[in-house]
């Protein structure tokens, strides 16, 4: 039995947005997931440029009004902030949108924000739109959330970052879209801290940074992202049961993904798992408990 638990992938690509016929099947829009369970208010992963198709998508259903969503921010990096005031329930509606996201040593998250979303950078301040928008920091923590239970920890990133970990009318899903080993040049490549465990133990899906080939990952060890190979061990080691490749390089369109793709499948299938495949912009994919999908 299929559980009616669901993620839509509004945005996949890692850094910048990428325009071109090369990304046509992939997709181009930074990160935005959209996890949905019947009967609780969507949690969204990330407010990157995808946001905004999620929130053109919520026009055409006349859903902008009354719309309330929770947001799990992992950092503020750019890919992974500018849809936020272009998403149509914030921007042209009277829709709530309460973002959790990493508290900064400069002040509150929201005061921060402000600096990226406020003049000269961008005429308006999010407290300026139509809509309500509220930012909360948090660290390291365990809470419920709108009949969730989210956790949250810090993971190896250039800037403080989030992983997050949700779980949901029995299904559950670990969300890493900016992680690599390179960043604490200690760490050994192969090593996955116990916070980064700890969100993926046994998860049903996760959705995990695979930005670098291993010859592209030599040469990029500090931007803080990982190999497809790297995505795999961290998979492995927590026992997650499917693993989402998320984060793509701009420079890989879609025929060097597909070969990705294939080499991913080639190694896990030599290891004996986890279930793997690349997340593209505008896929729906229902979210499955092991039990049901055993069954
Ligand atoms: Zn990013
Ligand atoms: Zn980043």
């Amino acid at each position: 039995m299929s559980s009616p638990t669901h993620v839509t992938f509004w945005g996949v690509r890692g850094s910048t947005p990428c325009d071109g016929h090369q990304f046509d099947r992939y997709g181009g829009n930074t990160s935005c997931v959209q996890l949905t369970a019947e009967g609780h208010d969507p949690i969204v992963f990330d407010l990157g440029t995808g946001l905004r198709n999620y929130g053109e998508q919520l026009a055409r259903e006349d859903a902008l009004e009354g719309f309330h969503a929770h947001v799990l921010l992992t950092h503020l990096h750019w890919d992974h902030i500018q849809g936020l005031p272009f998403f149509a329930p914030l921007a042209a509606g009277g829709g709530t949108v309460e973002v959790y996201g990493p508290e900064q040593a400069e002040g509150p998250l929201g005061d921060v924000f402000d600096g990226v979303m406020s003049p000269p950078y961008f005429p308006i301040t999010y407290r300026q739109m139509h809509g309500t928008a509220s930012f909360q920091g948090v660290s390291s923590d365990d809470f419920a959330l709108n009949g969730a239970k989210v956790r949250t920890r810090w993971v190896r990133h250039t800037d403080p970052t989030l992983g997050f970990r949700v779980e949901i009318e029995g299904v559950s899903v670990a969300y890493l879209s900016d992680h690599g080993p390179g960043t604490v040049p200690d760490d050994p490549d192969d090593y996955v801290p116990p916070d980064v465990l700890e969100l993926c133990d046994g998860v049903d899906l996760l959705i995990h940074d695979a930005q670098h080939t291993a010859p592209e990952y030599e040469m990029k060890r500090d931007w803080g992202h990982c190999t497809i190979e790297y995505a795999i061990h961290v998979a492995r080691e927590a026992g997650a049961r499917e693993l989402a490749l998320f984060h793509h390089c701009p420079s890989h369109g879609d025929d060097r993904v597909d070969e990705i793709v294939r080499d991913a499948r080639d190694l896990v299938a030599r290891l004996g798992g986890p279930e793997v495949f690349a997340a593209a912009d505008g896929m729906r994919r229902p979210v499955t408990s092991r039990a049901a999908a055993d069954a």
